[in-house]
């Protein structure tokens, strides 16, 4: 059966969701990766697991009756190390209580039984940075590549890894978590999983604030984002705090391409719409690091925004439902 195929009446739609620690966004996205309307709602975090999981089935079921139809596939982009082979939760940050060995897959599975499409329906869970990946380089900044690095740098700082046209994952389903890297410029700050010099405690826009304030920087910026207009603006400090970070991403990033080689480097989040001054310092400490045969290697902002998760999770969903049709 061919992707087009699946839209025949009756047959259902694919819904992606993006499951994040503060807000859920869902909505159809069809074979060939066009977006409905996106449907979001804040994420219960701290009413544990199972809320979460009936606020997600709550907003997919909104997705459907606006779509008025039934589900053939489910994809999800969840917050967390994510066993994607069971959809289940391995490991979370203390901002999602209780998420570590959340059954995602089944819990939505069972909440909506009702609403499949007359064949049933498939439930496809990934990490959300591998989600985004997946989306980036389906309909984003790396389509048509092979072998992709996205790293995206927000409140932390995550990355994934497509080679060969499929999400590198793990023996500890842990594959890309370049946060936990230690790189020079992070010695003796604390990282958010315990330890220290790792990438995050440099390069995260948390970590960007907080090393602006430790530094004697004015107590009255509130955030990175802060930091960043005052670096734009003559501040030195606040400049030279911006620069140490990207320079940490683009070191960090050097060491990953020399490893896997890939076609493309994707940049996202939060941070990496700071502009130029952290762009270049990333894109300097690289371009110094890496070998000459890397010389060249393009490094490009994400294009999707805040849908990549979206449209990677759909994505995964797609690629499972027809491969599933092919074994048939
Ligand atoms: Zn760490």
């Amino acid at each position: 059966m061919s992707e087009t195929n699946l839209y025949a009446a009756g047959a259902g739609v694919v819904v992606g969701v993006d499951l994040g620690g503060t807000k859920i966004a869902a909505a159809t996205v069809d074979a060939d990766g066009t977006l409905g309307r996106v449907h979001t709602t804040p994420t219960p975090a701290t009413d544990g697991p199972a809320a979460v999981l009936d606020a997600v089935a709550s907003l997919v079921r909104g997705v459907l009756a606006a779509a008025g139809t039934g589900l053939r596939a489910l994809g999800v982009g969840a917050a967390g190390v994510i066993d994607s082979g069971r959809g289940v939760v391995v490991s979370a940050t203390e901002t999602f209580p209780g998420w570590p060995g959340t059954d995602i897959a089944g819990g939505l599975r069972e909440r909506l039984a009702p609403l499949a499409a007359e064949d049933g329906f498939v439930v496809v869970v990934e990490n959300d940075v591998d989600a985004h990946a997946a989306g980036e380089t389906w309909r984003g900044a790396a389509a048509g590549a092979r072998s992709v690095l996205l790293v995206a740098v927000g409140t932390g700082v995550g990355a994934a890894v497509v080679l060969d046209g499929r999400l590198l994952r793990g023996a500890h389903h842990l594959a890309g978590e370049a946060g936990h890297l230690p790189v020079p410029g992070a010695e003796g700050l604390r990282c958010p999983c315990g330890r220290t010099g790792h990438l995050e405690a440099v390069g995260a826009g948390p970590s960007i604030h907080r090393r602006y304030l430790a530094l004697g920087g004015d107590p009255a910026a509130p955030d990175a984002r802060d930091v960043v207009a005052r670096a734009v603006g003559g501040d030195d400090l606040a400049a030279r705090v911006v620069r140490a970070a990207g320079e940490a991403v683009g070191r960090a990033i050097a060491g990953i391409v020399t490893v896997l080689d890939p076609e493309v480097v994707v940049v996202g989040g939060g941070v990496a719409e700071a502009g130029g001054l952290w762009w270049s310092a990333l894109e300097g400490a690289l371009r110094s690091e890496v070998v000459d045969v890397l010389a060249d290697l393009p490094v490009v902002p994400a294009a999707l925004a805040g849908e990549a998760a979206i449209v990677g999770a759909a994505h995964c969903a797609w690629t499972m439902t027809t491969s599933s049709d092919e074994e048939q």
